[in-house]
Formats: structure tokens, sequence, C-alpha cells
């Protein structure tokens, strides 16, 4: 008698959910779904609820009742994916002085208008490689529903060595400076990358960050040097996978980029001094680049106007910077796997389409640098079966802008409408 009147409450908790599953079509004047090369005019997709129910030739009709949204003079595309940004905060002249004087709180704060600006720039999902934590309480707040913002995968805090790139006491008074260890992400042994790496999965990342080589931003002398030995990445490398997790290299340097293939890391950030040696080796081994052209633009750029740097920065970020563009080009020709990223944060948040010109100034075609950023994306977080094309059974996030960004890129700037897990965040 329970099990009937228990199965008879379940039927009736079913049917709720089914009929709360919304259905809306939307009728696309130009599709770029990103399962092949192609772009297909007057199509229909139908969502259902969060995810894609079916893709149609034609403005199939509606039946009574149901949402349809009129997307005729728009080229329509699967959500954006950026796979590097930080969504805590963004560069100015007060960001060295602002990590002694915000609260957590009040970076999440300004992590939540950040995050709403690139879920708005159609910015549907995105990998955070670096920060406090917050972004781990940023990403449970948006999955929670609390919040809008993109779909994010998080390695929480970097893991560097001690003074490398992403040690958080970098250029601080020494009595201040402390011994941050294994916990807050900075290693010195194998055994230590794995309490590195148990502790960011404890704090609830997604993926691991390492900073292979010095960095631009950091106040530290080289933007270059290896600052991992291999047997420390490789470590890292075990331990995240014990976990399930990819891990991200920083890398500019030749020497720690090159330690950091070899051990196997999942991907390559910015890879500024990439030689041909290293893409051979990246081709062999599949690791993506994740070439962040934006940021080196931004840097070089902001590292000639007096005061916006520390001297020690400006300098690193006059040298690093305007490199990456010519070396994305390189690595584009060579045939390394490419995967969108613009370290927005370093750049500004919102600006992320800024790449896609970028990469095809640097030789992609807009085709390849829209599939970059969607189908490449979805594989270098292994989200493919959910993200990346419009097709039956994925997740139903779909951006639209006007005009053909096939014949001008720059129309990536101007994103008209978005929609994230069958939700609409944007519609103009
Ligand atoms: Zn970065």
């Amino acid at each position: 008698m329970y099990k009937i009147k228990h199965s008879a409450t379940l039927t009736a908790m079913l049917l709720t959910i089914c009929a709360s599953a919304q259905t809306t079509y939307l009728h696309c004047g130009k599709l770029i779904d990103c399962t092949d090369n192609r772009l297909k005019t007057e199509m229909t997709i139908v969502v259902e609820g969060t995810r894609i129910a079916a893709v149609q030739k034609g403005y199939a009709k509606a039946p009574a009742g149901t949402a349809v949204i009129d997307l005729r003079s728009k080229t329509v595309m699967p959500g954006l994916m950026d796979m590097h940004v930080h969504l805590e905060g963004e560069i100015s002249p007060k960001s060295y002085e602002e990590k002694f004087r915000l609260n957590p709180s009040d970076v999440a704060y300004q992590a939540e208008v950040f995050g709403k600006k690139t879920l708005l720039a159609g910015f549907t999902t995105v990998r955070d490689l670096g920060g406090t934590g917050v972004n781990v309480s940023l990403r449970n707040a948006i999955n929670a529903g609390l919040v809008d913002g993109p779909r994010i995968f998080t390695c929480e805090k970097s893991i560097a060595t001690t003074g490398g790139h992403a040690d958080p006491t970098n250029g601080v008074r020494k009595d201040m400076m402390g011994d941050p260890g294994p916990a807050e992400g900075v290693i010195n042994s194998p055994e230590e990358a794995w309490e590195a790496v148990r502790q960011r999965y404890k704090n609830g990342a997604d993926l691991i960050k390492i900073t292979a080589t010095g960095g631009v931003l950091s106040v530290a002398a080289s933007g270059m040097n290896p600052q991992f030995r291999e047997e420390e990445i490789a470590a890292v490398v075990a331990a995240a996978k014990d976990y399930g997790m990819t891990v991200a290299a920083h890398c500019h340097g030749e020497e720690g980029m090159f330690r950091a293939v070899k051990m196997g890391v999942t991907s390559i950030e910015h890879g500024t001094f990439m030689t041909d040696e290293i893409m051979d080796l990246m081709k062999k081994n599949g690791t993506y680049y994740v070439p962040t052209i934006s940021a080196g633009r931004f840097v070089a750029e902001k590292s000639k106007q007096e005061g916006y740097f520390p001297a020690v920065v400006a300098m690193k970020a006059a040298m690093i910077g305007p490199q990456i563009q010519a070396t994305f080009t390189k690595a584009y020709k060579a045939g390394v796997k490419i995967a969108f990223g613009t370290d927005a944060g370093v750049s500004q948040h919102g600006e992320n389409a800024w790449e896609f010109v970028f990469m095809t100034e640097g030789g992609m075609s807009p085709m390849e640098a829209i599939q970059s950023s969607t189908v490449t994306s979805a594989a270098l977080i292994g989200k493919s079966t959910d993200l990346g094309t419009i097709e039956k059974g994925k997740l139903a996030d779909i951006v639209a802008v006007d005009g053909n960004p096939l014949e001008d890129i720059k129309a990536m700037l101007k994103v008209k409408f978005v929609m994230k897990e069958g939700k609409v965040y944007k519609n103009e």
C-alpha cells in the first residue's frame, strides 16, 4: 500500500517537472552550429528546459502557447567559452595596493559584476585560472541561481613555487611575507605538490593551474625563468589525474614551458617564447595552447603609461606582451590545437570578444576563431558531450550577434542575445 502511494507521488512529481520544462523555438536567420564549417540559413532551434531538443531546417511553426524568439536578422552560435579569465579582479594602477585593502566580501561583489559582464558579452562558460577562492564561491552562487554569470570551471588558487609567479606574498615587506606553503598554493617538492593539489580539491577547485615560469604582473625580476622542476610538475599532473582534474600551465619562457609540455600538462597559457621544438611536442602530446593575445596587447600598451605598473612589472610587460600575437600565428600555422582565452582580469572583463579580432589578425579564419571558442574549448575542459555545438541533446547555451561574423569578425563585439541552459539573459 505504502509503495503504491509512494509511486503515485513520484508520478505526480515527474508530471510537474515535465510541465515546467518550457519549450522555446528560436528562429535563426544564420546559424553557425560548429558541428561543421558551414554557415546555415533559416534554421529553427527547439529548446526544451535546459537542453536543445531539435535543430531543424526552415522556420518551424511553434505549437500554440510555445515561446518563439525571433533571431532572423542575426547570426546564432553556441555559447562562447573563454578558457582563461580571472573574475575576482581587474588590473588597474590600484591593483597592487588593493590586496591590502579589500576583504573577501569586497572581492566577491566585484567578481559578481565581472561575471555578469562576461556572460552578457556572450561568454557562457569560462575557466577561472587563479584567484583567492572567491571564484569557487562565485561558481557555486551562479550554479545555485543566486547571481547571474557564466558557468565557471575554476582552479581556485594557482600553484607556484617560493618567490614564483602566484606566490601570494611576492613583493611584500618581510615582516608580512610569512612563509606560504602547500595550503596557500606554494610548493617546493613533489610531496608538497601532491599536498597542494589535494588542498585545491578540498577547497572545491575543478582543475589545477601552475605557474611554470615567471610572469609579467608579479613583483619579481624575471617573467621568463623556469620555476618548477620536472619532478614537481610530474607530481602535480599525477595528483591532478587522481582527482579527475586537468592542469593548465602559465608559461612565458622556453625552458619551463618545455618541462610543462614534457611532463604532460593539459594546456599552455600565454606560451610567449614557444619554440618549434615545443610546438612539435605539443602536437605529439595533444597539448592545447591558450594564447591570451588580449592580455599581451593590454599590458604592452599600459607599460608605456608612466606609473601604471611598478617599474619591474612595466619592464617585463614591454618585453613579453607584444610577442604573444606572433607566437599565436606560428602555433596556428604549425597546427597546434588552440583554445580561446583572453586572460580577462588583466585585459578588461566583457571585452573578451576582441580576442577574435586579434586571432584573425594573426591569420586564423573567423570560422576557426569561433570554433576555438566553442568546440575546441569544450574539448579542452572535457565537456564535449554537453557544450561547444548547437545540436540535439546539448545544453542550450546559445548566443547571437547582428551581421555576419564570417564577413566581419567585429560582429562578435556586439552580442545581442544570450541564453544559458535554456534561460535568456539578454535579448536586444
Ligand atoms: Zn592569467
